[in-house]
């Protein structure tokens, strides 16, 4: 029986990490001069629309679909995403958490006027903001200088420190922030399962807890098995 799980997807689940490598952390501005500078700003919206233009449409994968279908379950706390493409939220996705944000819209920080991403990447002056003509809109994702949203955070903490069950997506890759979680679940003596294609870099973590079981198989192969377990909790 599978109680209170919570389902975790590492930075690589969506199309290898694509769209997480081309913008990755290290690569987006630094807050404050995104905020300072005009000139900032502009190469920022001019380097992001050209890489989502050379991506074209994201599109709902099927492994996507698996999650969308697992999270129905009633043992299922909550997801934790790490990737960007906003795909789960877009599809309905209803207990989900985007801890490195997402972005399929632009926001206002001083109004708060948000846009979809598309008007942004089709019409770059669409990048001023028309509310309040401040010129700040930003998309979701944390810049350089900036943390995680300190509530999602919290929503992920607290989901850990209620679920039996922790399932890791992380094929090849665990983030430093993954590495934490696992700390938070290994310290409740709950079961954790890192569903991986190789044996993980273990220097920054003794993975020698009984608690932690990794399980060699494909994300795909292993949200089969998901579904199939669920059964019945399925719509
Ligand atoms: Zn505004």
């Amino acid at each position: 029986m599978i109680k209170n799980t919570v389902i975790l997807l590492e930075k690589n689940f969506y199309e290898n990490g694509k769209l997480e490598k081309l913008l990755s952390y290290e690569l987006r501005p630094n807050i404050k001069e995104f905020r300072a500078y005009d000139e900032v700003r502009k190469n920022f919206v001019k380097d992001f629309s050209e890489k989502l233009n050379n991506i074209g449409s994201l599109k709902l994968s099927s492994n996507y679909k698996k999650i969308l279908n697992i999270e129905k379950a009633k043992e299922i706390v909550g997801i934790i995403n790490l990737n960007i493409d906003g795909l789960l939220k877009l599809n309905g996705a209803q207990k989900l958490i985007e801890l490195e944000g997402n972005i399929s819209w632009f926001y206002c920080s001083e109004c708060g006027l948000d846009k979809d991403v598309d008007l942004i990447i089709n019409d770059q002056s669409q990048f001023l903001c028309n509310s309040c003509n401040k010129n700040i809109l930003k998309p979701s994702i944390p810049f350089v200088g900036q943390e995680f949203s300190q509530w999602d955070l919290k929503d992920s903490w607290m989901m850990l420190n209620s679920c039996d069950n922790f399932i890791i997506f992380a094929d090849n890759f665990l983030s430093p922030v993954t590495i934490s979680f696992i700390d938070v679940v290994e310290k409740r003596s709950k079961n954790i399962f890192i569903i991986c294609s190789e044996s993980l870099n273990s220097d920054s973590y003794d993975f020698s807890s009984t608690c932690i079981k990794f399980v060699y198989e494909s994300n795909e192969v292993y949200l089969d098995s998901l579904i199939e377990k669920f059964g019945d909790s399925l719509v």
